[in-house]
């Protein structure tokens, strides 16, 4: 085990403090709802939440996975909620949100993977929220026979999936996913649907070298994945994978360059990038263009 580094100065976090902040964290609470946002320990919780674009983490807070880089916990998942699909539309509507972003735990121990209920809150949402347009980003669904039909056909604006690291690094940091599944998966989903933007990211920082990630890049344009996320991987706690290095901000513009090169149509590749940073203003962008 390599001793912890000192974060560089391009990782600087703001303490959240804003009002909005605090509005959103209570309407969060009266709703029973969690957010990736707090689960991850996102290091762009204040700036998000300032502008009150958050991600809804949906199914419960514990994952039957236990991802190397992730701080959600693993355990045995609660029941899921049946008030759930109402209660992210009131708190999308409430937020008066121009883009979601909606994502789960993995729930292994559900028959569709709990394609159904992602299915049901995207419908809830679209009816309280016409003009609010959705992201999901979901699990593999242990890729099960119909589950991914399921929740395109609910019809999402944007379908998500990450790769989060290089082949490569699959045992060590991603058990249980299958690299290969994984871009099927986001392939299958422009099949089934042209019309919804598809997109994936990864965290770097762990390992991976700049010819591992321009070869995924390839592999996700082959996939006819649209969106692209570059972000610096965080060790939540000492028990998670540790940081390898922090790749330079240069380097992030590099991928960038690379990326739109090899046509995506929205690349975010910075120290700070997320999954979900800067969805909402980067989407209403594109389709003002
Ligand atoms: Fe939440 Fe995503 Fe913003 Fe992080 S980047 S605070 S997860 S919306
Ligand atoms: Fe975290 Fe997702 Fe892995 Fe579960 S499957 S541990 S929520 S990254």
């Amino acid at each position: 085990e390599k001793p912890v580094q000192r974060k560089p100065d391009w990782i600087r976090v703001k303490a959240p403090t804003s009002k909005e902040y605090a509005e959103t964290r209570a309407l969060m609470r009266s709703k029973s709802l969690h957010t990736v946002c707090e689960e991850a320990a996102c290091p762009n919780i204040g700036e998000c939440w300032k502008r009150k674009h958050a991600t809804m983490m949906i199914m419960g807070e514990i994952c039957t996975r236990a991802c190397r880089f992730c701080n959600v916990k693993t355990g045995k998942p609660n029941l899921l909620d049946p008030r759930e699909p109402e209660n992210v539309a009131e708190a999308v509507a409430n937020m008066g949100l121009n883009h979601v972003v909606i994502t789960s735990v993995d729930r292994d121990d559900l028959d569709d993977g709990g394609a159904a209920h992602f299915a049901k809150v995207i419908r809830a949402v679209r009816a309280a929220s016409p003009n609010t347009t959705i992201e999901v980003l979901t699990p593999d669904f242990r890729h099960k026979d119909g589950a991914l039909q399921v929740v395109v056909e609910a019809r999402p604006d944007v379908y998500n999936h990450n790769l989060e690291t290089v082949p490569r690094l699959y045992n060590a940091i991603r058990p249980g996913a299958r690299y290969f599944g994984s871009l099927q998966l986001l392939a299958k989903v422009k099949e089934l649907d042209p019309t919804i933007f598809t997109k994936s990211g990864i965290m770097v920082g762990l390992g991976e070298d700049r010819q591992e990630v321009l070869n995924l890049m390839d592999d996700l344009r082959a996939a006819d994945v649209d969106f692209m996320t570059i972000g610096q991987y965080l060790q939540p706690t000492p028990k998670h994978a540790t940081v390898e290095r922090y790749v330079t901000p240069d380097e992030f513009a590099d991928y960038a360059t690379m990326g739109r090169a090899k046509g995506f149509l929205l690349i975010s590749s910075t120290p700070l990038t997320r999954s979900s940073y800067h969805a909402d203003r980067d989407f209403a962008t594109l389709r003002e263009n």
